[in-house]
């Protein structure tokens, strides 16, 4: 559904983006994370044809976003990050109006609008004008302006920020909600939302893709940490040929202890193994246990090497 290829952009000496590729496939809802500043609204806005890239290719749903902006702008639903909405206009006013602008047919208005408004809780809501609602209202609204047409795929730019915890929790329900029948990518820092509502993350620091992975794999790719009293030969090569093992990283723990980190494969516990080839090679052990990597910590060891 999406293709991103090489993508470079710089506002002046700043460079937002450095090379960046990803695919997106249909169905798929994929939360793009990363600090401020990381790139992710500049990605978004070259995704949705708002602004031209340095370098790269970047289609959507098979078309080439630079020739054919238009057509892919109507394949979207787009929440930018500050959704300008007309507070003076009631919810049904506008979205009476951005139904028109995206030429739907007016026989179809009606029935669109009901469906929208519906899928985003504001059916009783219609007549209030749009200042007068709450923030997390309002970014139903949003939500409901980007689905007006019914695209194929959503992109929206830190759908929860600024919502309190209530707002955030119906917000997130309804992204699930419109996830089922669209392909979706939304921007966010926050972990647990990322956690909380993707089959994938893709991690940006500083303009560049730094990790993409599946959630499900991750929680599955099992290492195991091995920290023993005292180094001691040969140890890393046995790791080494133990069955599953994908690699080793010898370390120190904080307190000055040999640890080595034995990688493995997805649904894998390579403790048992571990555990009696350094019973039989007489290893002094100290600690050996699982390491699940979060999304948390590939997250926060990313960030501070970054
Ligand atoms: P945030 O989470 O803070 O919204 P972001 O990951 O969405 O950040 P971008 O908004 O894409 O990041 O910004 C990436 C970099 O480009 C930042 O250093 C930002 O200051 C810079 N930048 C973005 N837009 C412009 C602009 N119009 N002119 C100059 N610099 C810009």
């Amino acid at each position: 559904m999406i293709d991103v290829s090489d993508l470079s952009k710089s506002y002046g000496r700043i460079e937002a983006l450095r090379g960046v590729t990803f695919h997106i496939r249909p169905g798929e809802i994929v939360g793009l994370l990363g600090p401020n500043a990381a790139g992710k609204t500049t990605i978004l806005k070259i995704l949705t044809g708002y602004l031209q890239p340095d370098r790269g290719a970047v289609t959507v749903d098979g078309l080439d976003v630079l020739t054919n902006t238009r057509a892919v702008q109507a394949r979207i639903g787009y929440l930018p990050e500050n959704a300008p909405l007309y507070p003076e206009l009631s919810v049904q006013a506008y979205l009476m109006m951005i139904a028109e602008l995206r030429q739907i047919p007016e026989t179809e208005r009606g029935n669109r609008i009901s469906e929208a408004v519906y899928a985003a809780g504001l059916t009783e809501h219609l007549a209030r004008p749009i200042g007068q609602l709450s923030k997390g209202f309002r970014q139903r609204v949003g939500l409901a302006q980007a689905i007006l047409h019914k695209p194929k795929l959503l992109i929206l730019d830190e759908p929860t920020v600024g919502l309190d915890p209530t707002q955030i929790v119906e917000v997130r329900g309804l992204i699930r909600r419109l996830a089922e029948h669209s392909t979706v990518l939304f921007s966010s820092h926050i972990l647990s939302e990322v956690e909380a509502l993707c089959h994938r993350a893709i991690i940006l620091i500083n303009g560049e893709v730094k990790a993409d992975a599946r959630l499900a794999d991750l929680e599955q790719t099992a290492n195991a940490v091995l920290v023993l009293q005292a180094r001691t030969d040969g140890v890393e090569k046995a790791l080494r040929g133990l069955r599953g093992a994908r690699g080793i990283e010898a370390t120190r723990t904080s307190d000055g202890y040999p640890a080595y980190r034995v990688l493995g494969q997805i649904n894998s516990d390579l403790c048992p193994a571990i555990f009696d080839l350094a019973r039989q090679s007489q290893w002094p052990v100290r600690e050996l246990r699982r390491d699940v990597k979060t999304l948390e910590a590939v997250f926060n060891q990313l960030a501070t090497t970054a």
